[in-house]
């Protein structure tokens, strides 16, 4: 995810100083939130469960005491739950009479990181992962908060009936981090032994807005994702003699710099394109050259076109690279992970802007560019599921301020520091998801269908 600069100054740039400027955001959502106070009355357990969930967090495709937690709480709330879909992805299904079907997600997995956000509850979890090694974890994408305030979320849907009709879904999906989570689900039988969903919701946490607020992205929210992994063959040799050998080092030093000139020289100029090598692995020993080097790469982008036309390119640019340096074997391209971008059906983005304005305030809805992170809701929307995704404040609106002046940045997701202002964040969590789900939730299935336009994601 990446900063909206323009964006958030526009916003924050008024206040005489940081404390005024979290006093204002927070009496705004909060005035706003409390008129009912529904989200109030649930909010305690939501907190705790935040609380138990942050320092118990699980690594991809091993969430099983986080799912059977929210399994347990949904249940109790009268929701028919299906435990183990995909793995350890949990199915809550609330049927309300007639009405359309809206999903809610939630993904359950943390990640190998070490916290060192020195808060009274960090994580000090250690296990091992799937190769064996000792590692820590933590939840440094947030995602203990998105399934607090589904669960939040849950009660309110579950005590107000008489506020929607229809058929709500919730599922806690494990290993997003991983990329294989949603798949796994579908793969499952997800839209076949349960109601198909006539539209997907979802959000994410992040330090880009403050915390209190939410953004909302018409069309493509984030970027395709494609992994690679190349592996560039030399010949070894003395690292005094190089002329008896053919340097795989040297060879991938200019491919990675060649590779910069795709977004720079091959691409029209306005195009969304990242290309980053995240690692390099060759050689053991400074007077030996290696006989191969690997390499591995994250390449995003926006359009399909401009995705085929990069990939295309990285193969071309790696294989003469090799080639020039008289390389007696052609490099081994791997293409083994791709996610396509979530898209947001854009009326339907549109219109539940208006739902969250009215919820939240005006003030506390805004309009985001597109982010360049990635993530597997997409597999959801590509199943010809209208989709909306939107993101949450998480950044403490003070330090945001702060940092903004600064010409700085808030530690982003992923990051050991990554530590969201909880309250106010997941009180608005909350009443975001209540404002989605009853907003779609009061109308017929066919009413429903006239707000998406369906249209085709450009990612695909
Ligand atoms: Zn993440
Ligand atoms: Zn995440």
């Amino acid at each position: 995810m990446r900063w909206t600069h323009f964006f958030l100054l526009a916003t924050l740039t008024a206040s005489a100083s940081g404390q005024t400027t979290r006093q204002t955001s927070r009496q705004t959502a909060g005035q706003t939130l409390s008129a009912s106070n529904e989200v109030g009355a649930v909010y305690p357990e939501a907190h705790a469960l935040y609380l138990d969930l942050h320092q118990s967090p699980e690594l991809s495709s091993h969430e099983t005491q986080t799912a059977a937690k929210l399994a347990a709480r949904l249940r109790a709330l009268g929701y028919e739950v299906t435990e183990h879909v995909g793995g350890a992805g949990v199915v809550a299904v609330l049927s309300n009479g007639a009405g359309p079907t809206v999903m809610l997600r939630t993904e359950l997995d943390a990640l190998p990181v070490e916290e060192k956000t020195g808060l009274p509850y960090a994580s000090k979890v250690h296990t091992k992962d799937d190769s064996g090694r000792d590692v820590p974890v933590m939840h440094a994408c947030g995602h203990d908060l998105h399934i607090s305030s589904l669960v939040g979320t849950a009660a309110i849907m579950a005590h107000s009936k008489d506020t929607w009709h229809g058929t709500l879904m919730l599922i806690g999906q494990p290993a997003e981090e991983t990329i294989g989570g949603a798949e796994g689900m579908i793969k499952d039988g997800l839209l076949k032994r349960f109601p198909r969903p006539d539209v997907a919701v979802a959000m994410h946490v992040g330090n880009l807005l403050p915390a209190g607020k939410v953004g909302v992205v018409p069309g493509t929210y984030d970027t395709n994702a494609d992994s690679l992994r190349i592996t560039i063959y030399g010949k070894g040799g003395h690292g005094s003699a190089p002329h008896t050998a053919i340097d795989p080092i040297v060879i991938a030093a200019r491919t990675i710099m060649a590779l910069q000139t795709i977004p720079s020289r091959e691409v029209k100029p306005g195009e969304m394109i990242v290309i980053t090598v995240g690692y390099i692995q060759a050689g053991a020993k400074n007077n030996i050259i290696p006989d191969q080097a690997e390499m591995g790469l994250t390449v995003r982008t926006y359009k399909a076109d401009i995705r085929k036309q990069v990939l295309a390119a990285i193969t071309r640019i790696t294989k003469a690279e090799a080639e020039a340096a008289g390389a007696q074997r052609e490099p081994l391209i791997e293409h083994y992970e791709a996610t396509d971008s979530v898209y947001n059906d854009p009326a339907l983005a549109l219109h539940l802007k208006g739902a969250l304005e009215s919820a939240l305030g005006k003030d506390n809805v805004v309009a985001e560019e597109p982010h360049t992170a990635s993530e597997d809701f997409s597999y959801f929307v590509n199943q010809g599921i209208p989709g909306f995704y939107f993101s949450l404040g998480g950044a403490d609106p003070e330090k945001l301020a702060q940092a903004i002046a600064a010409g700085t940045t808030l530690p982003s997701n992923h990051s050991p520091l990554f530590a969201p202002d909880v309250d106010p964040a997941l009180h608005t969590g909350i009443a975001a998801e209540v404002a989605v789900l009853r907003d779609l939730l009061n109308r017929s299935a066919a009413d429903l269908k006239k707000l998406t336009h369906q249209q085709q994601n450009p990612g695909q």
